[in-house]
């Protein structure tokens, strides 16, 4: 088993989350990717994180359609701020020792990977794929993990090797400039949201009234 892990607080999901996660899956042959949407992010306290069951409910909506596409609400089901760490490990037990599990995640959040909870612990877990994203250097992502964690990479290599034989995958995607930061100032302004998220969860934002002002969560 091959399984993707896309966790992130998809506050909206967005078609640059649907676009490079379909493209990861097929281009590291995955046979499943699990959406996990975080419920109490340690990083994210900010005023315009919305309630949690409603990033899961536009996570289950925008996912509709694609087999290969999963949502777990395991990081909603635990107490306290949401832990990648916790959360790999989970799902380490769940799919046992053979499985293969593959972090999936931006150069942005990749860059600052060193300020998450248990960050040695948590890259001796698991497999990573870190995508390229407009605006993030790449090179200087990986420049500063390795220095930073003692990880040996030749120049321009896409694979690394991690702690406990697992690999770092740098993987170019198509580059798309959506953000969710970038979806809720549109909303804030009322400008259109066509073509930037699923019509489904768009149409979830505006008859729940979501993003519409700053609210504390
Ligand atoms: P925000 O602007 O609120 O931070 P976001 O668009 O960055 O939202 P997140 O939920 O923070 O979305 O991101 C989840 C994961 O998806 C992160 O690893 C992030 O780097 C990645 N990601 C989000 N948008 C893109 C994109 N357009 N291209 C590549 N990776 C992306
Ligand atoms: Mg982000």
């Amino acid at each position: 088993m091959r399984i993707g892990i896309f966790g992130g607080t998809f506050n909206p999901i967005h078609l640059g989350h649907l676009i490079v996660a379909e493209e990861i899956r097929e281009s590291f042959s995955l046979e499943r990717i699990l959406f996990v949407p975080s419920a109490r992010p340690p990083h994210k306290l900010e005023p315009e994180l919305i309630d949690a069951e409603h990033r899961l409910e536009m996570t289950r909506l925008a996912i509709q359609g694609n087999p290969y596409f999963d949502i777990s609400a395991i990081e909603h089901q635990r107490r306290g701020f949401s832990y990648s760490v916790d959360t790999v490990e989970s799902f380490r037990k769940e799919c046992g020792k053979e499985a293969a599990l593959f972090f999936i995640l931006g150069t942005d959040a990749f860059s600052d990977i060193n300020t998450w909870h248990e960050p040695k612990r948590l890259i001796g877990l698991c497999n990573f794929i870190v995508i390229s994203r407009p605006g993030f250097s790449l090179e200087d992502a990986l420049d500063f993990f390795t220095s930073t964690f003692g990880i040996k990479a030749e120049p321009g290599s896409r694979q690394i090797l991690l702690p406990n034989g697992h690999c770092l995958y740098l993987s170019d995607v198509i580059p798309l400039g959506i953000s969710s930061t970038l979806i809720r100032a549109r909303i804030r302004e009322g400008q259109s949201l066509k073509y930037l998220l699923p019509e489904s969860v768009a149409s979830y934002i505006i008859s729940n009234g979501l993003y519409a002002e700053k609210r504390r969560f």
